[in-house]
């Protein structure tokens, strides 16, 4: 789970998708109010990972799998999304540049 760098507050799974749901580049310490941003490889590590449905959508119109198929596939995709994005994510201070 990602930590503030400002007060050392380890954020919950919660706290975390709140703040990544929004459209600001920077999420606020639910602790302290501090702007934190994603580091340049945990963006690059979770861009990754959520990158998996589009790429399974594009696939599943190559392959005839069937609805039941695709609805299960993209059950299971979004379970591990659910658990395996808030262990990628590393906080900053200060916003890196992705490029
Ligand atoms: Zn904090």
């Amino acid at each position: 789970m990602p930590i503030c760098t400002n007060c050392h507050h380890q954020w919950t799974r919660r706290e975390l998708w709140k703040a990544s749901l929004s459209l600001k580049p920077s999420m606020t310490c639910p602790h302290c109010g501090a702007e934190q941003y994603q580091t340049k490889r945990s963006r690059k590590k979770t861009s990754m990972l959520l990158a998996v449905i589009p790429v399974t959508m594009l696939l599943s119109m190559l392959v005839d799998w069937g609805w039941g198929s695709l609805v299960l596939y993209l059950f299971i995709v979004t379970d591990a999304i659910v658990v395996f994005y808030p262990k990628g994510v590393e906080l900053t201070g200060e916003e890196e540049p992705l490029w």
